[in-house]
């Protein structure tokens, strides 16, 4: 049995890494799912054909989460298309790593804009029909970093911090219309965004971890499904860290 057949999902940033594992995981334990992108449509296009050669069901969805209007109209046609919105994935997000005294301001615009309020902008829409049909599963995407800090990620970690505050008061306000609000907190994976850490750099972080090895997109992505399906109904406003041990 399909742990969540027939609910409508939609996972952010889900063209590329971690989101296109989600998209792909949710589609085949039986979510219809959009799959939402901004600047990668062949990418995104690609996501969806390896749902539908497994059976699953999906769609594009194109918007910028850090635009506010945008978000909302994209996440209310949802909503209209399907009577409903079952689950959200927040999970785009980017990251412009430096120094501190290096960091510019659009630097930091940009970083929170994307992660933090781009969280805000589709959780802000996704309940307005969460509310109203009694039910929704929300995962927030954070970071290791949002808890143990990293030198030259100073607005990525801040974002990434800001977030498991907005998962944790969400889940609180939310929780009497049956809607839950969890984060999941991924360690080192390996995707586009951890391609710049050199040879040895992989090396060392290793070292570090007691599982003895980086993480895959598919490592966070079965947490992530365990979240949304039944098996976790009674399971809000918690932080799961998906990161080998390297932060306990
Ligand atoms: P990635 O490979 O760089 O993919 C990022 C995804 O986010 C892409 O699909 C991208 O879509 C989308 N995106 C970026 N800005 C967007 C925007 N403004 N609107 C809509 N979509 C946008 O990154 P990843 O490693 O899979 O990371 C996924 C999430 O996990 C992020 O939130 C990241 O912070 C978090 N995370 C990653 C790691 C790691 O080690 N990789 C660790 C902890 C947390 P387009 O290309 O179409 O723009």
């Amino acid at each position: 049995m399909k742990q969540i057949n027939g609910k409508i999902a939609l996972v952010t940033g889900s063209s590329r890494g971690i989101g296109r594992a989600i998209a792909i995981k949710l589609a085949g334990e039986g979510a219809f799912t959009y799959i939402n992108y901004c600047k990668s449509g062949d990418a995104a296009r690609q996501t969806l054909q390896l749902i539908t050669e497994k059976g699953g069901k999906g769609k594009l969805s194109r918007f910028d989460v850090a635009h506010f209007e945008e978000a909302r109209k994209a996440i209310k046609a949802i909503a209209d298309e399907k009577g409903r919105i079952d689950i959200l994935v927040n999970n785009a997000g980017m990251t412009i790593d430096g120094l501190f005294a290096r960091v510019k301001e659009e630097h930091w615009d940009t970083i929170i804009g994307t992660n933090l309020k781009g969280t805000f902008n589709c959780c802000r829409a996704a309940t307005r029909q969460m509310m109203k049909q009694r039910w929704g599963r929300i995962v927030n995407m954070t970071s290791v970093v949002a808890e143990s800090g990293n030198a030259g990620q100073v607005c990525y970690s801040a974002s990434k911090a800001g977030i498991v505050g907005l998962t944790k008061s969400l889940a609180r306000e939310l929780a009497s219309r049956n809607i839950t609000v969890n984060a999941v907190a991924p360690g080192f994976i390996e995707t586009d965004m951890t391609l710049s850490v050199t040879e040895e750099m992989r090396d060392k972080i290793i070292e570090e971890i007691p599982l003895g090895r980086v993480g895959t997109p598919e490592d966070v992505a079965g947490v992530v499904a365990f979240l949304v399906s039944g098996a976790a109904d009674y399971i809000t406003g918690q932080i799961i860290r998906v990161n080998g041990g390297i932060y306990m």
